[in-house]
């Protein structure tokens, strides 16, 4: 009964894919867990660096021109701004590297920067 030898086959190299896909999703998500540290730039110029390990909150900017950054359970977010769009504050929370949080009226810039591992290789070259 060669066929069924060979379906058989067919079935354990799927159920390997499978497992393949699986193992790799897992390792792609672990791997974008923590990331590092938000930078904080206003105008251009960066002003500000915090590790996202430690919860912290910060009041950016002057009167009629701030915003708080909340950092807590590793996340990033304005909780609270008075610039007229408030699309900073409605953005949420960021964590993973690349991510940002912008508030154009006020110039601000929260992006999360230097994933796990990856400080070595930025300072190098
Ligand atoms: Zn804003």
């Amino acid at each position: 009964m060669e066929w069924l030898k060979t379906h058989r086959n067919d079935a354990i190299l799927i159920a390997a894919l499978m497992l393949l896909g699986g193992a790799l999703a897992v390792f792609l998500y672990a791997t974008r867990q923590d990331g590092g540290y938000v930078s904080v730039q206003m105008d251009g110029q960066t002003v500000m660096e915090l590790p996202l390990s430690e919860d912290t909150q910060v009041l950016l900017g002057e009167d009629g021109h701030t915003n708080t950054l909340v950092i807590r359970n590793g996340t990033a977010q304005v909780v609270e701004a008075d610039c007229p769009d408030q699309i900073c504050v409605r953005q949420g929370a960021v964590q993973y590297e690349g991510e940002s949080i912008v508030c154009l009226p006020h110039k601000l810039v929260v992006s999360v920067e230097g994933g796990q591992g990856s400080g070595i290789d930025a300072n190098t070259g």
